[in-house]
């Protein structure tokens, strides 16, 4: 495989992770990425996924946590949400490669003859396509430093075909330009009263095995990484001891890491091993937001009402879209996490009086739905901001329909096909459809705002551009008789056909996207419908406690 210049004067850097999962991998390299823009690099990340899945599209939540939705309508992993917000890079389909796409394209070219004559086989033909990958990447992306988390832990049978493409992969571009970071898992045993490194030594054994000797090794621990554990590891591993980073817990925020990744010198060490200049990171900026993220004047708190709401991983970028609007409104929000079951049986009081605001996110399915409406008529009722994104706009739309407009029954034909009012229907191109995989409205469209609307005054634009994932829509047949009603329709497609928000006017905050704006809000650049949703949020929960003062006062 050709090196052509542009990948001459690209650094490649690989992550991979040894122990167990969950170590926070794709956080860890996120941080790297921030670190090494915040150093003037330009830095693309990006994820291999060794699954046989073509993308996590067609994954439950349950499987996979949240599906994040590129500008290009790729289907990704959660990973590169933190990529996008962690760095400037804007990441596309290139970014995240599958072993489903790896193995579909090798097949492909079978079938076109393009091996005519040979044995099809994992070395060369998989390794190869996952190599080509990365030279396509560092072709196409204009980046300095290109950095790919390997999914997976090491060991796993799955992910040898990357390993060894990555091993090619260094070989080809040449020391000094390629570099391997290991993730791994250093624990605490009670018993013996000391951290253990055997699974450490064990698992890079098994990337040596491969014939990957890893740089830097990120030891993940409950506990300070005293100098003797550090010489055993280095001893053990054949890794310099100042390439023993520790890697402990960030009390407070994710946001923290990138600042203490820096304290323990991984950009340093990172760039002294691929011949990068030594300068400091420009970190002011990104201090001074997880500053406001640790330690705000005010406090509120969200309720988001889920289908998946036990589960961490579901709602990421949601939760993260929140803290970064908290922080520019110098508030922490608490996210209570409302199971939309629970509001079915009449709890809705107890569930949600003590809320400052009301979110409900997107999501597939009848599960919980009548809860979902149930919590937004009590939003709507009790002037409690809402913010509705995609099936929440959807819920949105109904519940004003049945209550409001006065269309009883009125649904979506997602949960009910024979509504008598189905003011949410399929889109006129998803009719068609059969396939399931990346057959959705997905990616980024643009969408005109109406003026005067509470969204283009956030906005402070008369045009956006959003990233959707979706098969439903707002029923245009409905549009007049909820408009006459009192819905405002703030937010079209250019042509007009597709509604894209709806607001309710003389409400504190009452804003329902079809769209997934939580996929582009960053620490530094809060999203504005999020901004004006926490501000409506402090200024409910400012009021009330100003109004139970002066009850006091008065008693
Ligand atoms: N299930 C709804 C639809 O397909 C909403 C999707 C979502 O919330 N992402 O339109």
């Amino acid at each position: 495989m050709p090196t052509t210049a542009k990948t001459k004067d690209t650094k490649f850097i690989f992550v991979t992770g040894g122990v167990v999962s969950s170590l926070g991998k794709g956080l860890a390299a996120a941080s790297l990425g921030t670190l090494l823009e915040k150093r003037g690099h330009k830095v693309i990340l990006q994820k291999f996924d060794p699954y046989l899945n073509v993308d996590p599209g067609t994954m439950s939540p349950f499987q996979h946590g949240e599906v994040y939705v590129l500008d290009d309508g790729a289907e990704t992993d959660l990973d590169l949400g933190h990529y996008e917000r962690f760095t400037g890079g804007v990441l596309s389909q290139l970014n995240n490669l599958t072993s489903g796409q790896v193995y579909e394209n090798v097949i492909k070219k079978e079938r076109k003859g393009d091996y005519l004559g040979k044995t099809v086989q994992v070395i060369p033909h998989v390794t190869n396509e996952i190599k080509g990958r990365i030279y396509e990447v560092a072709e196409k992306v204009e980046a300095d430093v290109i950095i790919t988390e390997i999914g997976g832990t090491v060991g796993d049978i799955e992910g040898l075909p990357f390993l060894e493409a990555l091993r090619q992969f260094a070989q080809e571009v040449g020391p000094g330009n390629a570099l391997f970071i290991h993730v791994t898992l250093v624990p605490y045993i009670g018993a013996a009263g000391e951290l253990k490194t055997k699974p450490t030594q064990q698992s890079i054994a098994k990337l040596r095995e491969i014939g990957i000797q890893p740089h830097v090794v990120l030891c993940r621990s409950e506990l300070p990484i005293e100098e003797e554990v550090r010489e055993k590891i280095s001893m053990f591993c054949n890794v310099p001891a100042e390439a023993v980073v520790e890697c402990r817990d960030v009390p407070h925020s994710i946001y923290e890491l990138p600042l203490y990744l820096h304290e323990e010198k991984l950009d340093d060490i990172v760039c002294d091993r691929l011949g990068l200049p030594q300068t400091e990171p420009d970190l002011e900026g990104w201090k001074n937001f997880v500053w406001r993220v640790i330690d705000p004047s005010h406090e509120v708190r969200i309720g988001v009402v889920g289908k998946y709401i036990e589960l961490q991983d579901a709602y990421k970028s949601i939760y993260e879209a929140l803290t970064h609007a908290g922080a520019a409104n110098d508030c922490r929000v608490i996210v209570e996490r409302i199971d939309a079951e629970d509001l079915e049986d009449d709890a809705v009081e107890d569930k949600l009086d003590s809320i400052d605001g009301l979110l409900i996110p997107g999501g597939f399915g009848d599960r919980g739905i009548e809860g979902k409406v149930t919590a937004a008529e009590y939003a709507r009722t009790h002037g409690i901001p809402y913010f509705g994104i995609c099936l929440g706009m959807q819920v949105a739309t109904i519940e004003f329909a049945r209550n409001v407009a006065k269309l009883p029954g009125a649904n979506s034909t997602e949960f009910d096909p024979n509504s008598a009012h189905p003011v949410i229907c399929l889109l006129e191109e998803q009719k068609s459809v059969t396939q399931k995989g990346a057959s959705m409205r997905l990616g980024t469209w643009v969408c005109d705002l109406k003026p005067g609307t509470r969204s283009y005054e956030l906005y402070k634009s008369a045009t956006i551009n959003e990233r959707h994932r979706h098969r439903f829509e707002f029923n245009g047949d409905y549009r007049e008789r909820l408009e006459s009603a009192g819905l405002t329709i703030a937010g079209t497609s250019p042509d007009g056909t597709l509604v894209e928000i709806v607001e309710l006017p003389d409400h504190p905050y009452y804003v329902a996207a079809q769209f997934h704006p939580e996929f582009l809000s960053k620490p530094n650049a809060p999203h504005p419908l999020f901004t004006g949703f926490v501000a409506a949020a402090l200024a409910r929960n400012i009021s009330i406690a100003e109004h139970s003062q002066e009850e006091v006062s008065k008693t």
